[in-house]
């Protein structure tokens, strides 16, 4: 049976989305609900969506092939992202052994939180993952996020194990949280994992959030500067800050 998937957007070329040159897919929907979204249109759940009115569309995999195979030969792989691209977990399944079928390079842009049994059956279609990792208590994280962060620690210690994290990003919003305590927390844990692994410190800001964020501040260069210090000092040896 042909599957189809809710297609928020397709950008053919992308810097910024994992290593090189990169094809990005973004999937409808999201299981979480960030204060901080800087994409809240993604959020929707596809069955609650007016297909009528949204620019979300409905391709099978091979829709999406057939697009990919015309850029083949001037892209390093794919990162499929979203949203959350696990919310569709049954199209995601087929169209990464589709893409690995095919000879793609293939990268999940994740929040981390599918069910563990899924996670690991996901994984040996994938070759990296790149993890958002918003706030390390889970009080917290349910506070700017809506849900749990449970599963999402579990996966990323399995997908560590396994060498398969590309990057854990953690945006910095001043005023919600305390990001002293959290990117220490983060750091630690991470480095507790692998001090090699790539932390990425992303810089808050106000383009396309949703109204109750527009009045905060970005975090000042220093104030990202001293994070990266905390970050150094607990033992991760690749931290970035953008
Ligand atoms: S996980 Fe990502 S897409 Fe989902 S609400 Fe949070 S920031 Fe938005």
């Amino acid at each position: 049976m042909i599957k189809y998937g809710y297609i928020r957007k397709i950008i053919y070329f992308s810097a910024i989305d994992g290593p090189g040159n990169r094809t990005v897919i973004f999937l409808q929907g999201c299981n979480f609900n960030c204060l901080s979204c800087h994409n809240p249109e993604t959020i929707p759940i596809f069955n609650n969506l007016n297909m009528e009115n949204t620019e979300v569309q409905l391709m099978s995999v091979y829709d999406i092939l057939k697009v990919l195979d015309k850029n083949k030969s001037f892209i390093r792989g794919v990162t499929i992202s979203g949203g959350e691209c696990t919310v569709q977990f049954e199209f995601l399944l087929d169209l990464v052994m589709n893409l690995k079928k095919h000879g793609y390079e293939v990268y999940l842009d994740t929040n981390g939180s599918l069910e563990i049994s899924k996670f690991q059956q996901m994984l040996h279609f994938v070759d990296k993952i790149i993890f958002d990792l918003k706030v390390f208590e889970e009080k917290e994280h349910i506070k700017l996020t809506g849900a749990s962060n449970r599963k999402v620690k579990r996966n990323i210690k399995i997908a560590a194990v396994s060498h398969q994290i590309y990057e854990i990003r953690t945006v910095v919003i001043p005023k919600f949280i305390d990001n002293y305590k959290n990117v220490d927390k983060i750091s630690k844990f991470i480095a507790s994992l692998d001090k090699n692994i790539q932390y990425k410190l992303t810089t808050y800001r106000q383009q396309g959030v949703r109204e109750n964020l527009l009045k905060t501040n970005s975090p000042s260069k220093k104030q990202m500067s001293n994070l990266k210090e905390i970050c150094n000092n607990n033992g991760l040896l690749n931290v970035i800050v953008n």
